[in-house]
């Protein structure tokens, strides 16, 4: 029985940062009656969170806002999303422009972007208040999280003092490193305080832009200098004009009131550098994971599972890949056609890669101390100068990190693999990976054929084993969309006939021949059965 004042809905995502509004906008266009608490009106009006992957993207696709997050961009389109790295400082001598993400453009069916966070949240609560599922309850803070077996309830409370409790299915919490959620299902997390305070500045400079016109075009830059020990001092463009994102090591007493912001900025230019303040604040740099993505009925996604050091541009991009697994999976089950033990397969998935980012992210920061402890152009500039050139070769990490559910249980994936951020962009169509695009006979990309549940991609004229997949998802009111094609063409480059295409664009399964049981098959996708 309803109690007065209680709403009811399927899923209630406690915390409408940009991870909860991802998630709310895919349950949303699935069609999952969802409730999204956030107790800000307003969003945050500092620009961090920028780059967004060619993959986050695709998902703005999926929920048909791409071209609205493209309009709301502030840099011209085009503009080169890549970055610069000198030694000491932007003044150096020495310095690279490493290859940025465009090397891994062709593997996805959009652009990167690069846009302040707070854009990026302002295109999504826009889609998700034309989404009809969803109810936004902004201005609300979830007090209390209560598990029960078979629903959640979720107490909100209004700015006024209002107090409203909310029935649902499932709960996600969404709501940052200081997650209630979590601490709420009594999920731990295992960190390390890494034992450096960090300034974030934001300011307007034109003396900036107008120093940095030797470098080519480029968004951030990154200085390495010897006594930050490995830790950036990082610029970030905001806008074409003036307006600049900075962070940078300060000591372990600093406060905002005392630090010379001024002289930290003009220290890392390594030139007078005017500028005007508009934000400055600190925060300690710390690694945090959730032990568990999953308590009962509660989940967790971005910064409330994991939370590292903005290095590389992995916080936003990992937390949206969040919402997009979990959403599929939680539409899944609530619409009938998978039963609850697939929602294991959303920590079993995620919860390495956050983990594995984050390891990596650290021992890039080791591995930059430990080159600026050993070399210097005051000590063998000889030896410096080739080690600082030898930074420039070799794979980039953008091209390496390639997340992957190989070891999925859900994935028929090569025996013994496991979930990892490492691997190769590749179109092969390969159990785990994520599609790489390509063009259908129709002239239209794989990607706009692709339905919102799995797809089966049949490369083939043979309808058999095409009729015999439709007659298994039929039989566990699975829903499959089937795309028939020869393998002609650049769809030769999947080398493999037959793609089972899950809704977040991951290879189930892929090979050349059809499979003996599609029903088998269909069961693991579906998490019906265990591997
Ligand atoms: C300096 C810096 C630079 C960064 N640069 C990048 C980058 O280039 N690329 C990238 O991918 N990531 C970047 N990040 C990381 C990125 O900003 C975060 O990963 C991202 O904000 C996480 O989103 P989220 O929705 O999980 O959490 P948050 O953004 O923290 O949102 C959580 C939301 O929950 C709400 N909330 C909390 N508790 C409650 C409650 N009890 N009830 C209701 N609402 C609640 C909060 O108001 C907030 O809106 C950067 C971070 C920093 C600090």
């Amino acid at each position: 029985m309803r109690e007065p004042g209680q709403i009811r809905t399927s899923v209630v995502v406690v915390g409408g940062g940009p991870v909860g509004l991802g998630l709310a906008a895919a349950l949303g266009t699935a069609r999952i009656p969802t409730v999204l608490v956030e107790r800000s009106h307003e969003v945050s009006a500092i620009p961090k969170g920028q780059n967004l992957t060619a993959r986050s993207l695709e998902h703005f696709y999926f929920w048909d806002c791409a071209d609205q997050l493209r309009a709301a961009r502030l840099l011209p389109p085009g503009f080169p999303i890549g970055g610069i790295t000198a030694y000491e400082s932007l003044a150096s001598q020495y310095w690279y422009a490493p290859p940025g993400r465009e090397t891994v453009g062709d593997f996805y069916f959009q652009r990167a972007e690069r846009l302040p966070q707070y854009l990026t949240e302002t295109v999504l609560r826009n889609r998700v208040a034309a989404l009809d599922c969803v109810t936004g309850m902004f201005g609300w803070s979830a007090t209390d999280v209560c598990l029960g077996d078979d629903h959640v309830r979720v107490t909100a409370v209004a700015d006024t003092g209002q107090a409203r409790e909310i029935r649902a299915a499932f709960v996600v919490g969404c709501d940052g490193v200081r997650s209630l959620v979590r601490d709420q299902a009594g999920i731990t997390s295992t960190g390390t305080d890494l034992g450096q305070r960090m300034v974030l500045a934001v300011f307007r400079s034109d003396a900036l832009n107008r120093g940095l016109e030797r470098f080519p075009s480029r968004t951030t830059y990154r200085v390495l200098h010897p006594e930050q020990r490995g830790y950036w001092r990082f610029f970030g463009r905001v806008d074409p004009a003036q307006t600049w994102f900075f962070h940078a090591p300060v000591p372990a007493d600093a406060t905002a009131t005392t630090l010379d912001i001024h002289a930290i900025v003009e220290q890392a230019a390594g030139f007078a550098v005017g500028c005007e303040f508009e934000y400055v604040g600190l925060w300690d740099m710390r690694v945090d994971i959730a032990d568990t993505y999953r308590h009962g009925r509660a989940f967790l996604a971005g910064d409330a599972a994991h939370s590292h050091p903005p290095y590389g541009a992995h916080g936003l991009n990992t937390g949206l890949e969040d919402a997009v697994n979990l959403g599929w999976k939680l539409a899944a089950v609530l619409r009938g056609w998978a039963p609850q033990r697939l929602l294991d397969s959303y920590p079993a998935e995620r919860r390495p890669i956050a983990a594995e980012t984050a390891q990596a992210i650290i021992d890039g920061i080791e591995a930059d101390r430990a080159f600026l402890e050993r070399y210097s152009p005051s000590g063998d500039l000889g030896e410096f100068e080739r080690a600082w050139g030898g930074r420039t070769t070799g794979e980039t990490p953008t091209a390496s990190y390639e997340p992957h559910y190989e070891g999925s249980p859900i994935v028929s994936g090569p025996a013994g693999s496991r979930c990892s951020i490492r691997g190769q962009h590749a179109v092969e169509a390969r159990a785990g990976h994520h599609l790489a695009p390509a063009l259908l006979s129709s002239g239209h990309n794989v990607f706009s054929e692709l339905g919102r549940d799995y797809t089966l991609i049949a490369l083939t004229a043979d309808v058999a084993p095409v009729a015999a997949f439709q007659r298994a998802a039929d039989a566990m009111t699975m829903p499959l969309h089937v795309i028939v094609d020869t393998a002609d063409g650049g769809r030769a480059a999947y080398q493999r006939r037959f793609i089972l295409v899950r809704p977040d664009q991951h290879v189930a399964w892929a090979a050349d021949q059809p499979p003996a049981d599609p029903a088998d098959l269909l069961r693991r996708a579906a998490g019906r059965a265990a591997r």
